[in-house]
């Protein structure tokens, strides 16, 4: 029911410990954290409360400087520590956490596991991260530069039909973040050395108060070069850069 990403120069964790915990009031069931640390992707979650799983699951012991959090409230699957967000792919190197429906998951699912995918999880949600992982794999693993990885996200972000407001973390790619949104709110909160993604306002207000509402098909590209971030916007309805178009 609530989202959180981060990308800079401090420990991800700790950010979105912070956010998870401003955006309680929404109500949720269980909550997680997906961290990129060196080349490793850590995936903290559980059931119950932001203080309870933290300290359960020991969020802060996670160093790394992207992250993604998460609390949701269950549509698709029980209440278990599985069905928790982040997913990953079956390698478990890209986590994704999602608010919302993926109204054709079913399909996309079945169509999965025939190619040999195995679910972790009951959600609908979980199809993100294996369609992604899909994607890459028609590509040449030895040479996946940033722009391939960008576009196979965006080639496996249009198959997805229903609601979402989704963050996508990759091991490989530690120095980018991406967002899509449709349907479900997405903020940008800028800085010059850090950004932030949230669900809502509350998830970032405390760190910076320069935000960019996303519009329906907008996908954000947050990339970390030395001590900078840059953030991009794409419309994948549109199919171009608006990056431009969309007002503080
Ligand atoms: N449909 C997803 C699930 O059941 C996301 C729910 C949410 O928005 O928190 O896990």
């Amino acid at each position: 029911c609530g989202i959180i990403g981060y990308l800079g120069d401090r420990k991800a964790s700790e950010i979105l410990l912070e956010g998870l915990k401003r955006l309680e009031y929404r109500g949720y069931d269980s909550c997680g954290i997906g961290v990129v640390d060196g080349d490793k992707l850590i995936i903290k979650k559980g059931v119950g409360k932001v203080d309870e799983v933290s300290k359960n699951e020991n969020f802060l012991d996670v160093d790394g400087k992207a992250g993604i959090g998460h609390s949701r409230w269950a549509t698709h699957g029980s209440i278990t520590r599985e069905n928790a967000h982040p997913h990953t792919d079956c390698k478990g190197e890209l986590a994704v956490v999602h608010n919302g429906i993926i109204s054709n998951y079913r399909e996309l699912k079945e169509g999965l596991i025939k190619k040999g995918h195995k679910f972790k999880s009951q959600t609908d949600s979980e199809v993100i991260a294996h369609l992604i992982e899909e994607e890459l794999k028609r590509l040449d693993k030895s040479q996946i530069f940033q722009e391939d990885y960008i576009n196979a996200v965006k080639r496996a972000i249009k198959r997805l039909e229903g609601t979402y407001a989704i963050l996508i973390l990759n091991k490989d790619f530690p120095d980018l973040l991406l967002g899509v949104r449709n349907e479900n709110p997405l903020l940008l909160g800028v800085k010059e050395e850090e950004c932030f993604l949230g669900s809502d306002i509350s998830a970032f207000l405390k760190w910076t108060k320069e935000i960019i509402p996303l519009e329906e098909g907008d996908m954000v590209i947050l990339k970390k070069d030395g001590n900078k971030v840059s953030c991009g916007i794409y419309n994948l309805e549109e199919d171009k850069d608006v990056s431009n178009n969309r007002k503080r």
